[in-house]
C-alpha cells in the first residue's frame, strides 16, 4: 500500500504522525456513530487524513435545522429529506482521496453493534444519544477496541478518550444516565458551529492519535475528561483512573450489550419523538403506503422512505422496518402507533 506523496505531504511532515503514521492511517477501519454535528466534522477530518475505512452509521433525516451546523448537508438534502448517511457519503465522496466508505442507514443498537463494528480499530461518537453512547462503552470495554465520547450543548461540550485498560470507561466518570428530562439538549438550550467544531475537532486529534500510536516514539496517551467552552475560551483536563468497582470494565457487567429492554424503541432526547424497530421482517413500503393512503392525507414517498400524519402524529417509515414516530415520548404510545399502522 502506497500513500499518495504530495496529497499528505503536509500532516506526514507533522513529526509525531510521520509516513508511517500515515501509513497506519490507510490501513484503519473506523466506526463512526452518527453523522451529523459532531458526526459531519469527524467524518470530514478522517477523511481529510486518509483513513482507510470509515464505517457510517446513522438513521436520520437531513433536516433544514441540521444545516447551520451540520457540515455535510446542503439545502437540497433537507428539501428531499435525504438519509444523513446518504447525503455524507456523497459529500465525503466529493473530498476524494484513499478513504473508502461504508454507509448504514440503520440504529445501532445491541443487536446490531457487533457486525457494524467488526474488524474496527476505533469508534467514534457523533450522536446525541445516551443509550448508545453506553452501548459502545460496553462494547469498546467488552472487546478491547477504543472509542471517543464527545457530547456537547450551547458553546462547550466533553470529550473522554476511553481505552480501555488504561483509563477510566465511560460508567467510571458517570455510572448511568441522568433521567430524562435532566440534562440541557440542543434542543433546550441551542448550540453554535464553533463548539461542535471544538469538540469534534479535539476528538478528531484524538482519533489520529490513538489510530497511530503503534509506530510512535513518545509514550501513550493518558487519557483525560476534557472541557472546552468556546464563549469563555476555556479548557479543562481532569485526569481519572478507572474507578474500583465500576460496573462496566471493574466488573465487566455489559448492562448495554446483554439488556433486551428497550432494544425495540429509543427516545430521542429531547425531540418528543421515539424511534421504533419491527420485530418481524421488513415491511412493503409499496404495500403500506396503499394501507395508509386512506388514513393520511399527507402521505408522501420518498425513495426508501413513507412519510405521513396520523393522529396528531408524524410517523417516518424507512425500508429496514424501522419508524420514527413523532409527537410523544412515550415507548408504549410509540410502538402501539407502530404496531398500528405499520405492523409488528
Ligand atoms: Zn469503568
Amino acid at each position: 500500500m502506497t500513500v499518495p506523496s504530495q496529497r499528505f505531504d503536509r500532516q506526514i511532515r507533522f513529526a509525531p504522525l510521520g509516513q508511517e503514521g500515515q501509513l497506519r492511517l490507510e490501513q484503519s477501519r473506523v466506526l463512526l456513530v452518527g453523522c451529523g454535528a459532531l458526526g459531519g466534522i469527524l467524518a470530514q477530518s478522517l477523511a481529510r487524513a486518509g483513513v482507510g475505512e470509515l464505517v457510517l452509521v446513522d438513521r436520520d433525516i437531513v433536516e433544514e435545522s441540521n444545516l447551520p451546523r451540520q457540515v455535510l448537508f446542503e439545502d437540497v438534502h433537507a428539501r428531499e429529506g435525504t438519509l444523513k448517511v446518504t447525503a455524507a457519503r456523497e459529500s465525503l465522496a466529493r473530498i476524494g482521496g484513499p478513504t473508502r466508505l461504508e454507509a448504514h442507514a440503520q440504529h445501532l443498537d445491541a443487536d446490531t453493534i457487533e457486525e457494524l463494528a467488526e474488524g474496527c480499530d476505533l469508534l467514534l461518537d457523533g450522536t446525541d444519544n445516551l443509550g448508545t453512547r453506553y452501548l459502545i462503552n460496553d462494547y469498546s470495554v467488552c472487546n478491547d477496541v477504543p472509542w471517543i465520547y464527545g457530547g456537547v450543548v450551547g458553546s462547550g461540550g466533553l470529550v473522554l478518550p476511553v481505552v480501555p485498560s488504561r483509563g477510566p470507561c465511560l460508567r467510571c466518570v458517570f455510572d448511568s444516565p441522568p433521567p430524562s428530562g435532566t440534562l440541557e439538549t440542543c434542543d433546550t438550550a441551542g448550540v453554535i458551529l464553533p463548539a461542535v467544531g471544538a469538540v469534534a475537532s479535539l476528538q478528531a486529534g484524538l482519533a489520529l492519535r490513538l489510530l497511530t500510536e503503534p509506530c510512535q516514539t513518545e509514550p501513550p496517551l493518558r487519557p483525560a475528561l476534557l472541557e472546552i467552552d468556546v464563549w469563555s475560551g476555556s479548557l479543562r483536563r481532569l485526569e481519572l483512573g478507572p474507578q474500583e468497582g465500576c460496573h462496566c470494565c471493574g466488573e465487566r457487567d455489559f448492562t448495554w450489550l446483554e439488556e433486551p429492554l428497550g432494544r425495540r424503541a429509543t427516545i430521542l432526547c429531547g425531540r418528543n419523538a421515539v424511534q421504533v424497530r419491527g420485530v418481524g421482517e421488513s415491511p412493503d413500503l409499496d404495500r403500506l403506503a396503499e394501507q395508509l393512503k386512506p388514513l393520511s392525507s399527507s402521505l408522501k414517498r420518498a425513495g426508501p422512505i413513507l412519510r405521513c400524519e396520523i393522529d396528531g402524529h408524524v410517523l417516518t417509515i424507512f425500508q429496514d422496518g424501522r419508524a420514527l414516530i413523532e409527537g410523544t415520548d412515550e415507548v408504549e404510545r410509540a410502538i402501539a402507533l407502530y404496531d398500528r399502522y405499520v405492523g409488528s
